[in-house]
């Protein structure tokens, strides 16, 4: 098997990953940043989040998993006093592969080039610079709303703990293939009017946010990458096709990482 080893690039991270590689190494696993059937990231969710993007054009053949060097995550569950054990675990076993599912995002420009397409893991949000962000909403090809506020966040069921949470979301069990839409500060008066609740979409129900002003800018972020749109068309959001694949070596259930990460670790 091959497998590559990402880090966060702190000393302790960067340590641990010498001796992963070390460990696996000695096991004739080969290490192969290209083409990995096993991606190992090291360091918190951020770093996770680096990684997935380095290999999602290959989500089919790569499997991830996460080792924390600083607090508990929901990607990065494991932790190196454990090492030995993934080691073992990856070296003599076949390992499980649980998957997660993805936010497809579209960005259509209004001049008909090249469409912006992403994946992402956690969420993709749209603020702005200039004033209020002011969308129409379409749901399934269906006018729902016309938002006036500060942004919107879209985000998987695994990223509900991330900036949706933050947002007053619910947190949803990644079983569970659905996009969640939260508000950010938007404006609810007699003229402008939102549901002002979050909206939990399943698998083929496509949220079409549509600019009412033209020449307006955009801050568009996918996970933790930010970049500015103009002469947006209409950004496109659905359940993606695709899905994250976890190895899986030892049962660490989504509701036990939620009460760990933000009710308590200890039993
Ligand atoms: P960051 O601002 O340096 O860190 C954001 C925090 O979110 C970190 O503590 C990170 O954990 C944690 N996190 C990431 N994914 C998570 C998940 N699925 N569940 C629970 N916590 C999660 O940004 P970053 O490290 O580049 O990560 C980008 C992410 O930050 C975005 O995808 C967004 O979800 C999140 N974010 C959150 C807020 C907010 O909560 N108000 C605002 C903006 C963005 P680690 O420390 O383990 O890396």
């Amino acid at each position: 098997m091959k497998f590559a080893i990402t880090s966060k690039g702190d000393s302790k991270s960067d340590q641990l990953k010498a001796r992963i590689i070390q460990y696996l190494e000695d096991f004739e696993l080969v290490y192969d940043k290209e083409q990995p059937d096993l991606v190992i990231s090291v360091g918190g969710d951020g770093t996770f989040l680096e990684a997935f993007h380095t290999y999602n054009h290959r989500l089919k053949e790569t499997a991830f998993i996460g080792v924390h060097t600083g607090h508990l995550g929901f990607y990065a569950d494991w932790l190196p006093r454990d090492i030995e054990k993934l080691v073992i675990g990856i070296a003599k076993s076949q390992f499980e592969v649980v998957e997660y599912p993805l936010l497809d995002i579209k960005i259509y420009p209004q001049d008909g080039s090249e469409v912006n397409h992403f994946l992402a893991l956690n969420e993709g949000s749209v603020k702005t610079t200039e004033g209020s962000v002011v969308l129409d909403v379409n749901i399934k090809g269906e006018h729902f709303e016309r938002f006036r506020g500060d942004g919107l966040c879209i985000s998987t069921p695994s990223g509900s703990t991330a900036y949706n949470k933050a947002l007053g979301g619910g947190i949803i069990h990644p079983s569970l293939e659905s996009i969640q839409i939260t508000e950010m500060a938007s404006i609810n008066n007699r003229v402008f009017r939102t549901i002002g609740s979050p909206l939990i979409l399943p698998k083929h129900h496509v949220c079409e946010l549509k600019p009412i002003h033209d020449d307006r800018s955009f801050l568009i972020t996918i996970d933790h990458n930010t970049r500015t749109y103009t002469n947006v068309s209409s950004i496109e959001c659905r359940v993606a096709d695709e899905k994250i694949r976890f190895a899986r070596f030892h049962s660490f259930p989504f509701w036990k990482r939620v009460h760990d990460s933000f009710i308590s670790d200890e039993r």
